[in-house]
């Protein structure tokens, strides 16, 4: 791990991984930024529209039971005007009860109780309660308060949870006679069950109930409900003040919800619908993924092209960086060659680096001629000499040497002076590269001597060079005013000798033997029979 990390802090991290990691984490932080706006957006507007729903579901609710109680009280009144006009024997009026609940089917059973609390008549006569005196305590306030009213939900003598619809009868001397009443049986079918209508499982999970005006549930889609007691419920405390509205709040259960509610004037009930909010962000929970879903392709491509795009703008650099390295192994690279890229940055590093390379070609190959030339006389210097030779020998290239030197110099140095010397050192180099091919390379080998090398060149063509160059020597004056003559040996690869070292010895033999033979020669080096004079021409 530690190894690891230490190569890693020294070969660094490619341009390319960083890029991409770069624009694929901006990609992800924005995906999830969009995601979290996206799911307050959507949650705060659908909360918004669910609430809306559900006050204007709730307004609609009450409108419906308002018209449904005003229809009952409506129809208990003509019954109560009914029974004002005619004073009637039970049996009538048991039969009469029966046609009115028959004909309207708001109640589940309908009574005549006379001013004492006693039934009259009732629909359905089960044959028990007729004659009768009720007690209870919505009985006792209809026989007191001698109005219409609507009782809250209480377990009447039939054991049956019930609500009394009450109408007061004063017959036409005004005197009080009793009340028709018409019971709503909340845990069985009802009036406001059949406006309501069961309620199936909705979409969105909402759901409506019914609450009177101290907090009592009358409907519920769940039965068992019906009867407790929910005035702690924030919304249904607004109801019990009269007053309709939205709001976000949690139910008696602990649960959140959404809740629209509205008061039914008629009878100051209320009406809650409600979602749970759980539902909400259920719904939203899956908006978003769906929208994540839908773009993961294309977050995908946009990765893909990415790490392509960050790949091609960092080619260029890389390839650079490849020609750097291998200059800096002192490999000899080649100048790179000049590509057009779409990153400015990258043209310009390339045209540098191209500039760069080529100055250094050119600083080197001006370092490498300073480095094999001879300062004094321009020729090559015995350091070139001795690499092409070792050159030529490992391929082994066939040439012939010519190995020459000043005859008495040392005379002319000390009669006309060193820079004289110098002078005609210059003359003869001259001259040399004046007669030489233009494939052949001439060396200063030493002092005053120097050597011409003949690739692919034999002994032949070398004496014939010789033989000019020394000829025009002695004719020609020299910078002293008089010519200066010079002797020549000659050896060639592979006759005189298996290596450079055994030519170059060949050809100085050679020369040796023109010095002894009287000077201003050229002698050939032969390996059987020693060394001969122009026995060429
Ligand atoms: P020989 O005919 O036997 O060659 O006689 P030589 O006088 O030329 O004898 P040798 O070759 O031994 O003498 C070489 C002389 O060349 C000695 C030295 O003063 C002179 N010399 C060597 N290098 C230079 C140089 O760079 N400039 C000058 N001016 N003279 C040099
Ligand atoms: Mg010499
Ligand atoms: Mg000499």
């Amino acid at each position: 791990m530690r190894r690891f990390r230490l190569l890693r802090r020294k070969k660094g991290i490619h341009l390319s991984v960083i890029l991409t990691a770069v624009v694929l984490l901006s990609i992800a932080f924005t995906a999830a930024l969009n995601t979290i706006v996206g799911y307050q957006a959507q949650k705060d507007s659908l909360s918004r529209t669910t609430l809306e729903l559900n006050r204007i579901t709730a307004n609609e609710l009450s409108v419906a039971v308002d018209t449904i109680f005003g229809s009952m009280t409506q129809s208990l009144q003509m019954a109560s005007a009914h029974f004002s006009a005619n004073d009637m024997r039970d049996r009538d009026a048991s039969s009469w009860l029966d046609f009115m609940r028959g004909s309207m089917s708001f109640f589940n059973s309908i009574a005549l109780v006379d001013e004492h609390g006693k039934v009259k008549a009732i629909s359905p006569d089960n044959g028990d309660l007729v004659g009768q005196v009720l007690t209870s305590v919505s009985v006792q306030q209809a026989l007191r308060e001698r109005q219409p009213l609507v009782s809250e939900p209480y377990v009447a003598v039939t054991k049956r949870l019930i609500v009394l619809v009450t109408y007061p009868i004063f017959d036409e001397q005004a005197t009080y006679r009793g009340f028709v009443s018409g019971s709503i049986y909340l845990d069985e079918g009802n009036v406001v069950q059949t406006i309501l209508g069961t309620q199936e499982a909705n979409m969105n999970g909402s759901y409506y109930y019914v609450v009177d005006n101290r907090g009592n549930i009358i409907y519920h889609p769940d039965k068992s409900r019906i009867g407790e007691n929910v005035a702690e419920n924030k919304a249904v405390a607004e109801i019990m003040q009269g007053k309709g509205g939205q709001m976000a709040t949690t139910n008696t259960r602990g649960l959140n919800v959404l809740a629209g509610y509205a008061v039914v004037p008629s009878v100051k009930w209320g009406i809650v619908s409600q979602t749970p909010a759980s539902n909400v962000t259920d719904s939203v929970k899956g908006i978003v993924l769906r929208m994540a879903l839908i773009s993961a392709p294309f977050v995908a491509v946009i990765a893909l092209l990415v790490i392509w795009a960050s790949h091609r703008l960092t080619y260029p650099l890389r390839k650079l960086a490849g020609y750097a390295s291998l200059l800096n192994n002192g490999e000899t690279a080649e100048v790179p060659v000049q590509t057009r890229h779409l990153l400015y940055e990258a043209n310009e590093l390339n045209r540098a680096v191209i500039d760069a390379f080529r100055m250094m070609g050119d600083r080197t190959e001006a370092l490498s001629l300073e480095a094999h030339t001879d300062a004094l006389t321009g020729l090559r210097n015995r350091r070139f000499l001795d690499s092409i030779l070792a050159s030529w020998d490992r391929q082994h290239i066939p040439y012939a040497v010519v190995l020459m030197d000043l005859d008495r110099f040392k005379i002319v140095n000390d009669t006309y002076g060193h820079l004289k010397g110098d002078e005609v050192l210059r003359f003869l180099a001259a001259r040399l590269h004046e007669e030489k091919r233009d494939c052949d390379y001439a060396c200063r080998y030493g002092g005053e001597e120097f050597i011409l090398l003949l690739p692919y060149g034999d002994k032949e063509l070398a004496y014939l060079l010789a033989e000019s160059l020394r000829i025009r020597m002695a004719d020609e004056d020299a910078p002293i005013g008089r010519p200066v003559t010079l002797s020549l040996g000659i050896a060639a690869y592979p006759q005189d000798g298996e290596s450079a070292a055994e030519v170059i010895h060949g050809a100085d033999e050679a020369l040796y033997r023109a010095k002894e033979g009287g000077r201003n020669r050229t002698m050939l080096h032969d390996r059987e029979r020693g060394c001969r004079e122009d026995e060429i021409g």
